[in-house]
């Protein structure tokens, strides 16, 4: 791997100048799991590593009058012991859990998975069922987008030049909303999600509230299950109404078919995770 120059701003505004002034030669940095991978088999024209870890802002997990805010720089080992995601967000939890192994746990950043945005990235289906917003820093200021807004294809986010990822905001009314994260690879671990599912839901006067169904590694970008969310909302949490919005979350999905595993394969996974993660937040919304 050839040398690479190295800066630790400790603002966002120290780092995006750093980005803009260096441009294409330039790039964050934050744990490295991804980033050193992809530098050591395509270096490209990368000189400079801007890294973000210092920046106070950046950091750091608080439940605010707003929400809940986790900082871009926060790793899934500081998710998994952090006292109010265990209480409030455990489907980040388990999805942080399922997340290569120790050491990639406690290097890898939550931030650094949704800008390397591939479709199987096991923490955006369990963010997504939770309405959560992202907040990011350019040259000109600061903006915030739903988190579904932010990715847009395999590898690709809608961050503009020189912007940085801050932190993911998770809406006061969710926390603790039921909800629950499942993840299916070919191994037990260090394995990437073949597919990988999340469901959130509220439960009034028997009724299902505010269904939320996401899916990961079954379209170029994780995805909500909106033609099976409606089909939920306002209704009785029956088995066989979870059967039936399973089978319509297949129909909403275009998983690929590769030496991995085969379409057929993975839409019985989507079925199955589906159905699993659904019953598993119905039986936690009717237990509390
Ligand atoms: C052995 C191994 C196993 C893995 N297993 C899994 C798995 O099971 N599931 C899974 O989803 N992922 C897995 N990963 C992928 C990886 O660990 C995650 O995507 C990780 O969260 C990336 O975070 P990072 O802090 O290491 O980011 P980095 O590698 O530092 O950065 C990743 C990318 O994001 C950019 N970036 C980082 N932070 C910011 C920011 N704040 N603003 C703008 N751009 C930024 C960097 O420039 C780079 O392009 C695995 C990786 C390894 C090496």
């Amino acid at each position: 791997m050839k040398s690479l120059d190295y800066i630790a701003p400790n603002s966002a505004e120290a780092a995006v100048a750093l980005l803009s002034e260096n441009g294409e030669s330039a790039c964050p940095l934050a744990g490295g799991t991804d980033l050193v991978v992809d530098l050591k088999h395509a270096p490209g024209d990368i000189e400079l590593l801007v890294d973000v870890s210092r920046i106070d802002e950046f950091r750091g997990i608080e439940e605010t009058e707003d929400g809940l805010r986790i900082g871009s720089m926060v790793t899934y080992g500081e998710i998994m012991s952090n006292p109010i995601c265990l209480e409030k967000t455990p489907a980040i939890v388990d999805a942080s859990h399922t997340i290569g192994a120790v050491q990639t746990r406690n290097l890898g950043t939550i931030g650094g998975n949704l800008v390397t945005c591939v479709p199987s990235a096991d923490s955006a289906p369990a963010l997504m069922v939770l309405d959560a917003e992202v907040t990011v820093a350019g040259l000109d200021g600061k903006r915030r987008m739903p988190i579904e807004d932010f990715f847009v294809g395999p590898r690709k986010t809608s961050l503009e030049p020189y912007e940085l990822l801050v932190d993911i905001w998770i809406p006061k009314k969710n926390l603790g909303k039921p909800s629950d994260f499942y993840k299916f690879g070919l191994r037990k671990g260090q394995a990437l999600a073949l597919v990988n599912a999340a469901a959130a839901i509220d439960i009034k006067k028997g009724k299902i509230i505010d269904p939320r169904i996401a899916l990961g590694a079954v379209a170029p970008t994780p995805i909500r299950a909106l033609k099976a969310e409606a089909l939920l909302a306002n209704e009785k949490p029956t088995p066989e109404l979870i059967v039936e919005a399973s089978e319509i979350a297949v129909t909403e999905c275009k998983p690929i078919d590769d030496f991995r595993a085969s379409l057929k394969y993975r839409q019985q996974l989507v079925r199955t995770l589906t159905r699993r993660v659904l019953t598993r937040s119905v039986e936690i919304a009717s237990n509390r």
